[in-house]
């Protein structure tokens, strides 16, 4: 019998991925989904269990009937414009749900967490490299939550010893090379599947710009885009690693490199062969100019490096999903979305 982990939230996109990973490292994902954003059909490693992450009962009732060594928590929200205008629903779904878990977690005797937190944590720290030891000040209420829910499992673990690894993502892009799941959100506001969408579906409408009047390069933000396989083994990474008695650790994923918005243009063009339309917009309100990771920190306590460094493999991987999927997303305008996807 494999070990199962609870997958909280297993049914989104990086969540998918994860369960995916673990299946691969002989593991028994057990997904627990309230299916608000995700996909039953993502779920496909192992049983899904149907339930919110703030139903302290429903979550222990899962703790017990499948005794897992360890838990991943990506049921959040995760749309920055939507935490700006009601933030409650943020504190209600991200910071309860995580309180939930964590009592129902105690109560159950499940110690190890591996939590998906953002660098919406850091705000706009204005570094070239952001490396965990910065100061966290969140500019939206999303990375509030993160930061919030990273404090409790601190306190937690003073008091009930529950260990976890807070994982910081940079920008989750990409999917899975054997087109089993990808990203599929609806409505879709994140750059990549955007200008994909628009390149293979041959949209009007042209692609948004926010923002071309950034202190960068060429004038547009710079993200640290890391795989979404990537991420999915780093999970697994940090569940081995509290398995072997490691200690709780916040984590940086990213590559350690950036591309602009106008270079995420570019490479969909090149792999597509299609000229993208595009416009200049004004900023999205909360879009720092750059957020790029230190990954080092990954290295040396997980042994974890990102392997498709490649924006272009990112994009490549993701227009087979695309093609795949078909044009199902409803492509949307303005909303910033969180540095973090984390729903599920
Ligand atoms: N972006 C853009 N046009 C879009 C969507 C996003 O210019 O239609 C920019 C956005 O302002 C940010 C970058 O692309 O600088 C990445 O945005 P995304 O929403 O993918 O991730 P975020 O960094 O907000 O988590």
């Amino acid at each position: 019998m494999s070990t199962p982990v609870l997958v909280v939230g297993g049914a989104g996109y990086i969540g998918a991925h994860a369960c995916k990973a673990l299946a691969r490292a002989g593991f028994q994902p057990v997904v627990y989904d309230d299916l608000s954003t995700g996909h039953a059909d993502f779920v496909k490693w192992g049983p899904l269990v149907t339930g919110d992450v703030r139903d302290r009962e429903g979550v222990e009732k899962a703790l017990r009937q499948w005794r897992p060594a360890a838990v991943m928590h990506f049921a959040a929200l995760a749309l920055v414009g939507e935490s700006m205008r009601d933030p409650g629903r943020y504190y209600d779904v991200n910071v309860v749900g995580t309180l939930r878990l964590l009592q129902a977690m105690v109560a159950c005797g499940v110690r190890d967490l591996v939590f998906s937190s953002s660098c919406a944590v850091y705000g706009d720290p204005g570094v070239d490299r952001i490396s965990e030891n910065l100061a966290e000040r969140p500019v939206n209420p999303y990375g509030a939550t993160k930061l919030a829910c990273e404090r409790m499992m601190g306190d937690f673990e003073t008091a009930q010893r529950v260990r976890s690894v807070r994982l910081r993502y940079f920008n989750a892009a990409g999917a899975d090379p054997g087109g089993d799941i990808g990203e599929r959100h609806d409505p879709e506001t994140h750059l990549v599947p955007i200008v994909i969408a628009a390149a293979l579906d041959r949209s009007a409408v042209p692609v948004e710009i926010f923002g071309s009047d950034y202190p960068t390069p060429d004038g547009t933000a710079i993200r640290d885009y890391v795989h979404v396989c990537d991420l999915a083994d780093a999970h697994v990474a940090a569940v081995r690693y509290l398995q072997e008695g490691g200690a709780s650790r916040t984590v940086n994923l990213g590559t350690g490199a950036g591309a602009s918005v106008s270079e995420v243009i570019a490479a969909v063009e090149s792999v597509t062969g299609v000229d993208v339309p595009t416009r200049r917009s004004h900023r999205r309100a909360g879009d720092p100019p750059r957020l790029v990771a230190d990954p080092t920190r990954a290295e040396t306590l997980l042994g974890w490096r990102a392997r498709s460094t490649q924006l272009r493999t990112m994009v490549e991987d993701a227009c087979r999903w695309h093609r795949r999927a078909g044009p199902a997303m409803a492509v949307t305008g303005p909303g910033p979305r969180s540095a973090a996807d984390a729903d599920g």
